[in-house]
């Protein structure tokens, strides 16, 4: 119940983020017990927060306001409420940190100095590393300078920044906020919307002289941040020559199996993230220069429990595998068809701006026939793999832009294919067109044959792509309208027709230029 409550409070506080406020957020997170709320008053100076000794216990606030250093920051406490089934820990672990990474700016994550690291530490660690976000970890409970130097050992987490403070005894507050001050976003220069727009238009047509380079200011680099009034939100990803994925799908369709099939047949190099143990563990195959990381190897070959909770738990750790990846396959078992577990799993790979490959596998079951030519698994014809894509697209409708294979894992059948379409797809979604030829292309779709209401219609005055993986694409268009469903499909379309972006999602963002 109490962690019900909590979720409750905590999906509060998710909403209240999504208001147009402009103060950042930094979330504090940690197990139970460490000190986080001691740490929330200690800074909020306020005894809102409940502190007490039993773990779990309820917060009546956990939301609060800080100034440093003439800046105000919100500050959000997540709470730690886990719960005594240990199955459903990975569940609480997950939705605590996904809070901090969604919605915070900054994350300190808070360990009690004065015991063993435990292992939701080591997870939770293993999560909020993962964000991207600026992180520090703050080594409670040093009450006294000689145990100060004690909070190195906690490096082995992976934090690069870690501070020894004591909550109760106000000591190393000063350092950590003002380390955590430096990494917050720029301060928020309030601008009117149409000044900042016009600034948009000049370097746009900067770039439009210049050839077409990507607009500067709305990139996917990390110094997009600089320009906080034009921000776009792109998963920024770095080029790099490796390629992260998860492996997601139903219990018992194969995933483990597919792991083996990937990792086994080249000399796969087991490397659990810098400072963590048991769990994290990802496999690593390396193919012509190119890296291929599987994410959380451990996670994908743990077995739930009952079926209902092994299921639930395969929803949670897609999920949370998908946090961490580049690209997702996403694996149907071929006898079994598209069940509503997989289209719901599918559904977050979509939303995730992941790119996704649909891997149907168990092949052998829908092609091995006996002597009468028949099915062995039914005694059907065997399937034919025209059809069979069509009804899995027909059920996964909106992933229409994943590659989907055929591939036995049990029987190392189809695997190759795989690495080939990873790459191909980790090269596509982040490919960038330059201002220049969308434009071009822009000027060439006719739009007349978009089914579009004419109320719905928008006019597109020019287009570019703001952000890679996922391509982000923003539109300058004469009014301030969501765009209709039926009109992003269509612009979507006509830019796979031209540019592909094979097995990446396609983002789209409106600004009206008056
Ligand atoms: P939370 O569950 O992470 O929020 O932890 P609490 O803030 O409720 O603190 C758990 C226990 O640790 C309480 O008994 C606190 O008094 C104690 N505690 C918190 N900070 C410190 C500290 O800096 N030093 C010491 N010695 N104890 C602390
Ligand atoms: P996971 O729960 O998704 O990780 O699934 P597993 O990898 O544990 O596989 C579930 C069952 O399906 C096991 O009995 C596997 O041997 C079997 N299996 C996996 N891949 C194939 C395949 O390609 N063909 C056949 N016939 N069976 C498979």
């Amino acid at each position: 119940r109490e962690a019900e409550a909590l979720a409750t409070e905590l999906t509060l506080v998710a909403d209240r983020h999504h208001e147009p406020t402009r103060l950042p957020l930094v979330a504090i997170c940690g197990r139970p017990n460490v000190g986080k709320s001691t740490l929330f008053n200690r800074l909020t100076q306020t005894r809102r927060s409940i502190v007490g000794d039993e773990p779990g216990i309820t917060r009546d606030r956990i939301y609060g306001e800080v100034e440093w250093a003439g800046r105000d920051v919100r500050l959000v406490d997540t709470g730690g409420v886990i719960p005594d089934d240990e199955a459903l820990i990975p569940a609480e672990i997950f939705r605590q940190a996904k809070v901090g990474l969604e919605e915070a700016d900054v994350i300190i994550m808070v360990v009690d100095g004065r015991t063993e690291l435990a292992a939701p530490d080591i997870e939770l660690a293993r999560l909020l590393l993962r964000g991207g976000k600026p992180i520090f970890l703050a080594v409670n409970k040093m009450d006294t300078p000689e145990l100060e130097a004690g909070a190195e050992n906690f490096r082995r987490l992976g934090f690069r920044n870690v501070l020894p403070i004591s909550a109760e005894h106000a000591a190393g507050i000063g350092d950590l906020l003002d380390e955590v001050w430096a990494a917050l976003p720029p301060e928020f220069v309030a601008e009117e919307p149409e000044e900042a727009m016009e600034g948009f238009e000049e370097e746009f047509e900067e770039d439009m002289d210049g050839g077409g380079d990507p607009l500067p200011g709305a990139q996917d680099a990390p110094d997009e941040e600089s320009k906080p009034g034009r921000r776009l939100r792109s998963h920024g990803e770095h080029i790099s020559r490796e390629t992260k994925i998860a492996i997601i799908g139903r219990p018992n369709v194969g995933k483990s199996t597919l792991l083996n099939a990937l990792t086994g047949s080249d000399r796969a190099i087991v490397s659990p993230i810098a400072g963590t143990t048991r769990d994290a563990v990802d496999e690593v195959v390396t193919r012509e220069g190119h890296d291929f990381r599987f994410i959380d190897t451990a996670g994908i070959r743990r077995k739930g429990k009952t079926k209902l909770l092994a299921e639930k738990l395969s929803v949670i750790m897609s999920r949370k595998h998908l946090e961490a990846a580049d690209v997702a396959l996403l694996v149907i078992d071929a006898a079994e068809g598209v069940a509503a577990a997989d289209a719901n799993i599918g559904g977050y790979a979509h939303e995730s701006g992941r790119s996704v490959i649909i891997i149907v596998n168990k092949w052998d079951l829908m092609t091995e026939v006996g002597p009468d030519g028949k099915r062995l698994l039914d005694g059907k014809p065997p399937a034919d793999q025209k059809v069979y894509e069509q009804q899995v697209r027909d059920s996964l409708k909106y992933l229409d832009y994943a590659p989907l294979l055929f591939v036995s894992a049990s029987e190392s059948q189809g695997i190759e294919q795989v690495f080939k379409k990873v790459e191909l797809v980790a090269r596509e979604r982040r490919k960038r067109v330059s201002t220049g030829s969308m434009n071009r292309f822009l000027d060439k779709i006719d739009f007349q044959r978009a089914s579009v209401p004419m109320a719905k219609r928008v006019r597109i005055y020019y287009m570019t792509q703001a952000a890679v993986a996922p391509p982000t694409f923003v539109l300058f268009t004469d009014r301030d309208v969501k765009l209709h469903f039926s009109y992003e499909r269509f612009l979507a379309n006509e830019i796979r027709d031209t540019f592909k972006f094979i097995g990446s999602p396609i983002w789209f963002k409106v600004k009206a230029r008056n």
